[in-house]
């Protein structure tokens, strides 16, 4: 990717500074002339900026890594050689933002399952039933689909990248209301420059400035929940063979807290290879050499990871990354915010990556963007303050579900929300019902795949299951003598097609 030289999308270029933010959507075919400054150019930054592209006509998209050739992982997004999931929520928004992208994945290697059907997950204390829930998952290395992501980005109109340019700090203009951010300073080498915008986006990630950029431009930190959770991931990655867990393609064993710490995942992507996950919590952590990893996976609730692993040639030696805590900031509370400079993705909440929620979070967070400049139609006071309304109700649902689910473990430390204990009692006998009851089962990854919101779970329909579940579950252990159930053989018809698929 080349910064462009042609000079009408010299991101250098001054912009308009008295022309409104939001200006009419590209579709109308007149937009005023302006100019948004995304910065960082990983997932939510390559959508921040597609959303922007409808409403500002330049957007430049900063990014502090000289891009390598390929989909290959790159310094400045280390959680990249790590396993991805996108959720079914997810997916639903990138396939409007970018549409044929999940046809045009699969056509370069990405794999296509269903996310109930064919897998193997053990949840607590047993498997989860197996039918084909018509919710299927892209199944891919995070490189991949952020480069997939980037190529289409980069073909719009308007969209000018520049690369191995370092955010340094905001440009501090008079507003109306006090200082707002005119736009940003960035560097390369020695070299600081200005880049004048209308809006600016930061992206930037967990590792964000926002709070003393904030600070900078004379207005309050936002407040930053966190929750220690000690989590530790380590991924290797073999060759995959058709032979390989007699052809099913996903494998997700659950910790079983609370003090089963361990969980593991082994997913299918492009070029014929596993990648396989191991992550632990409370620093609880699986070492990368090839034997100590095969140990920790056999220290699992289920030996399917172990025995997928005992034989597969590796691939790589191994990469581990630490997370002690999920970060949310609450720029919804602060009482004044300057225009012309917002947050989303990781800066905004960098949620436990267990859940698979990251990628996802962000897509529906550059929908909220979306939303509230069109409601805004070009109007700029205000606009930070409608955007985090708006965002933090996006944000909640996937926040209390992987807060709430992380406090199932008694070492875990942080804000717990009121009920939390009462909410993961009866959340454990739900997962636990999913061995049994396809509904219940279907709500629960509807839920997970954030495309339900966590009240689906506590709907009456759902609530009587659970019992009738346990009630099986406490005659099954009765018969087996307190040995978990073995996993179902065959599939379970769909819970309301009574077969057939729902896609
Ligand atoms: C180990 C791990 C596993 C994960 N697994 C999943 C998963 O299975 N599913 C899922 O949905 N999510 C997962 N996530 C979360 C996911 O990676 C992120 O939530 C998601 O990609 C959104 O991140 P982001 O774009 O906000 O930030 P990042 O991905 O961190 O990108 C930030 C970008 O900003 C650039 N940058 C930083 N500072 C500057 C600066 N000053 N100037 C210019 N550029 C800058 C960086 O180089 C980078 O390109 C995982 C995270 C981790 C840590």
């Amino acid at each position: 990717m080349q910064t462009s030289s042609d000079p009408s999308s010299d991101p250098m270029q001054t912009s308009s500074d008295q022309q409104p933010a939001g200006a009419p959507a590209g579709q109308t075919g007149a937009r005023i002339p302006s100019h948004a400054v995304v910065l960082g150019g990983g997932i939510a930054g390559l959508l921040a900026a597609r959303v922007l592209r409808d409403h500002f006509e330049r957007v430049t998209l900063v990014e502090r890594d000289d891009l390598p050739p390929g989909d290959v992982p790159r310094r400045g997004v280390p959680q990249g050689q790590h396993a991805h999931g996108l959720l079914a929520g997810g997916a639903r928004v990138l396939e409007r933002l970018f549409p044929g992208l999940r046809d045009e994945l699969v056509a370069d290697g990405a794999l296509l399952h269903d996310v109930v059907g064919d897998g193997r997950f053990y949840g607590l204390g047993g498997y989860q039933v197996r039918y084909d829930s018509g919710l299927r998952g892209v199944f891919l290395t995070r490189p991949m689909l952020e480069g997939h992501l980037r190529r289409r980005l980069l073909t719009l109109p308007g969209i000018v990248p520049l690369l191995g340019h370092r955010a340094e700090s905001l440009i501090a203009l008079n507003g109306v209301d006090g200082k707002r951010a005119g736009g940003v300073v960035v560097r390369r080498g020695g070299v600081s420059r200005e880049v004048r915008a209308d809006l600016v986006v930061d992206a930037t990630g967990r590792g964000s400035r926002a709070p003393a950029w904030l600070e900078a431009l004379g207005y309050a930190r936002p407040e930053e929940e966190t929750i220690a959770i000690g989590v530790g991931y380590t991924t290797r990655r073999y060759r995959r063979r058709a032979t390989d867990l007699d052809g099913d393609a996903l494998v997700l064993t659950h910790a079983q807290p609370p003090h089963g710490l361990r969980a593991g995942f082994a997913f299918p992507v492009e070029n014929d290879e596993w990648i396989v996950t191991l992550t632990g919590w409370l620093n609880d952590h699986a070492p990368t050499d090839e034997a100590g990893f095969r140990a920790y996976a056999r220290s699992l609730a289920a030996p399917d990871i172990a025995g997928l692993i005992e034989h597969a040639e590796p691939l790589d030696a191994g990469a581990v990354y630490k997370f002690p805590t999920s970060i949310r900031r609450r720029f919804e509370r602060l009482k004044r915010l300057p225009d012309g400079y917002l947050t989303i993705g990781d800066a905004l909440c960098s949620f436990n990556p267990v859940y698979g929620q990251g990628m996802t979070a962000a897509a529906m967070e550059a929908d909220a963007l979306d939303a509230t400049l069109r409601a805004a139609g070009g109007r700029r006071r205000g606009l930070a303050a409608r955007y985090y309304r708006r965002v933090s109700r996006v944000v909640d649902g996937p926040w209390d579900l992987s807060a709430g689910a992380d406090f199932a473990f008694p070492g875990t430390a942080g804000p717990k929300a009121p009920g939390t204990d009462a909410i993961n009692w009866y959340v454990g006998h739900l997962r636990r019902a999913t061995a049994y009851d396809a509904t219940v089962t279907q709500a629960f990854v509807e839920v997970g795949n954030l495309l339900r919101p966590p009240a689906a779970l506590f709907a009456p329909s759902i609530l009587l299951r659970v019992l009738r579940a346990a009630r099986a579950r406490r005659r099954d252990e009765r018969r087996l003598g307190g040995a978990t159930p073995a996993p179902a053989a065959g599939r379970a018809a769909h819970p309301a097609t009574g077969g057939g698929s729902m896609a």
